[in-house]
């Protein structure tokens, strides 16, 4: 049996040699605290779970779904974009059903790149913004991602050659892993940018709802002429605590929205329709997001003055789940990560595992409870 070339090319999941130490120590009974995912720790709603309860015995939702989403969930999507931005979009057209965002992102890919076409990747981001281009045969251009520059990916950079063969441009703010915010000028600028390039700008907006210090996160889509050139993605994965339940939509440029559609109807049979349901509680009913931000906001708070103690530089977030904090001189970013995992049995997230502009960083995870937050802070300051 022969796999294909592709399989091969994908990069060796960084994890998967803290995961082999991880489960070597809990042999021993050793107890490890993981900071390292990105999955909120406290459940999902009860009122999304109560709408689930009855939509799952709602016979009419056993059948296979609408391809591109029910028509009441694709209208609450529009209807939740109007009500939290502000933002008009037609339901019908330019909005789509996803299977998580994740999925959204590997297809976008389909629809886009053809063999030896670049997509334009922030440098350090999301692993499928890389991985979906080396699974559909196009070619990654890592946009620099510095300090400096807030951890703004810095498209303007992109060498002519790259730019002739470019689709596709992903961005995500607020950002997963260096927690770095955008300003609408940058937002401009990638629309300005994308037009002159002709590029598809693909804004990967799952911290929309988690935001610090009274920071609404704002939708890529409010900018002018955004819809032009760009879709946004939303997911209730890290709003609403759902994760599990697979369910996020695609909303913005029709051309697009068709496109990934097409490649969807090939491929998957749309989102159970039951889960279509309880996403309609979660857009439209009451919102928790608020205490959720609340409750990160307070983990943020408690890392970051750790880390301060412990002579560690971190990003001040203004949202999302993680802390993205800089690593001691003399260290890789693996390096680092393993001491760490070695020593005081604390998984973290090593930069790199993001992309190059990710090296000398770490990624802490606040999807933690408070109390194990605490003790692998404590168990880091005892080892350095
Ligand atoms: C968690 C995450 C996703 C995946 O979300 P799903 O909707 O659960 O697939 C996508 N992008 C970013 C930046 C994320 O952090």
């Amino acid at each position: 049996m022969r796999t294909a070339q592709r399989i091969a090319e994908l990069p060796p999941y960084l994890f998967a040699e803290i995961d082999r130490k991880k489960e070597a120590k809990q042999a021993q009974g050793i107890d490890v605290i993981s900071l390292g995912i990105g999955d909120p720790d406290t459940p999902t709603p009860d009122r999304i779970v109560d709408a689930m309860a009855e939509a799952i015995r709602n016979p009419s939702n056993h059948q296979y779904p609408s391809y591109y989403g029910a028509k009441r969930y694709r209208e609450a999507c529009a209807q939740w974009m109007d009500r939290r931005f502000g933002v008009k979009v037609d339901a019908n057209d330019e909005t789509l059903a996803l299977i998580g965002s994740k999925e959204g992102i590997a297809h976008i890919f389909l629809a886009f790149v053809d063999p030896g076409d670049y997509t334009l990747v922030p440098g350090c981001g999301y692993p499928v913004y890389h991985t979906g281009g080396i699974l559909s045969g196009g070619l990654t251009h890592w946009m620099p991602m510095t300090e400096e520059n807030g951890f703004l990916a810095d498209f303007e950079s992109t060498p002519a050659d790259v730019l002739a063969r470019a689709k596709m441009m992903f961005l995500s703010y607020p950002n997963n892993p260096t927690s770095a915010i955008a300003t609408p000028e940058y937002f401009d600028r990638a629309i300005e940018f994308a037009r002159e390039h002709d590029l598809l700008i693909i804004h990967d907006n799952a911290y929309s709802e988690i935001g610090f210090d009274g920071y609404k996160p704002p939708s890529f889509l409010e900018r002018p002429g955004a819809k032009d050139v760009a879709i946004e993605l939303f997911s209730c994965s890290k709003a609403y605590n759902m994760t599990g339940w697979r369910v996020a939509f695609a909303a913005g440029n029709a051309t697009a929205i068709k496109a990934l559609g097409t490649v969807k109807s090939n491929i998957d049979s749309g989102v159970f329709t039951a889960v279509q349901d309880a996403a309609i509680e979660a857009l439209l009913g009451p919102q928790e997001v608020d205490e959720l931000s609340a409750l990160y906001q307070r983990r943020r708070d408690l890392v970051i003055d750790a880390l301060a103690k412990i002579g560690l530089r971190a990003q001040m977030p203004k949202g999302t789940i993680y802390v993205w904090a800089r690593i001691p001189e003399g260290y890789t970013s693996a390096d680092f990560a393993t001491k760490v995992l070695e020593e005081a049995n604390v998984i973290v997230a090593p930069g790199n595992s993001y992309g190059p502009s990710g090296e000398g960083y770490i990624r802490i995870s606040l999807a933690t409870p408070d109390d194990r937050l605490e003790e692998a802070i404590a168990r880091i300051e005892a080892t350095l």
